[in-house]
């Protein structure tokens, strides 16, 4: 994966500014893996997914992230600081898992497929989680049978979906990262979940904001264009904007 230059970063961000978040995850995946077709990033587990994303942000940002969180008792707000290494999942664990599973249990038979971010886009705006999931298996049960009948999803009963659900965390770890916190004004302990999409864009969103102020800055300064001030190294940049005095 070769580096990308200041101007392709920031007409990433441009494509991205007026989507929602999981058009922009995919975005940044289409930047992760620029061979890949469209449909191949689509239909990417949530899981394989971050994973890649995590992997750019090292690219893009480096390898230390630094996020916060709010206590969900005493609303502090805490920084916590954790290494990419650290939150991809070995890789052995993604080595034999396919996009496809069947489950055979009792007398049900399935076939079912990781969810991707499509499937997450249909069911974000659900406020009710148990209805969400539903309509999430929905999508991802691909066929039920129960002693050689077909039955839709509707009709599994409870221990079913969980073993579904059960099967779906085992094969896509990445998928879901909690981080184990404690607030440090009333010891309170509960664990984040861990949103790498939404984190690498917040930080590409500053990176872009900033690096248009430079621009702003060098091109009232010196006269020179966009495309100039871009191509210039970020050492280059940073020392112009010094002699600028600002
Ligand atoms: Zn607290």
């Amino acid at each position: 994966m070769r580096s990308l230059n200041a101007m392709e970063l920031l007409t990433v961000w441009e494509q991205g500014l007026s989507q929602p978040l999981l058009q922009r995850a995919l975005i940044l995946l289409a930047v992760a893996l620029p061979e890949s077709e469209p449909e191949e990033l689509t239909g990417m587990s949530i899981g394989r997914r971050d994973r890649h994303l995590l992997r750019l942000r090292e690219r893009l940002f480096g390898p230390q992230l630094v996020n916060t969180s709010v206590c969900p008792v005493c609303s502090e707000r805490i920084e916590w600081v954790n290494q990419v290494s650290d939150l991809l999942i070995p890789q052995d664990l993604y080595q034999a898992s396919a996009n496809r599973f069947t489950i055979d249990v009792d007398e049900y038979k399935l076939c079912v497929r990781l969810p991707n971010s499509l499937d997450i886009a249909a069911v974000i705006g659900n406020p009710d989680t148990e209805s969400a999931q539903r309509q999430l298996l929905t999508r991802c049960v691909l066929n039920v049978e129960r002693s050689g009948e077909c039955l839709t999803v509707e009709r599994l009963p409870d221990p079913i979906i969980d073993v579904v659900i059960q099967q779906i965390e085992l094969l896509d770890p990445q998928a879901e990262i909690r981080i184990d916190l404690k607030c440090p004004a009333c010891a309170h302990r509960w664990d984040a979940l861990f949103d790498i999409a939404g984190l690498l864009w917040s930080e590409l969103n500053d990176w872009a904001e900033h690096m248009l102020q430079t621009v702003h800055r060098l091109a009232s300064g010196y006269g020179w264009s966009e495309r100039d001030i871009l191509e210039l190294s970020p050492v280059r940049r940073q020392l112009y904007l010094g002699m600028l005095g600002t």
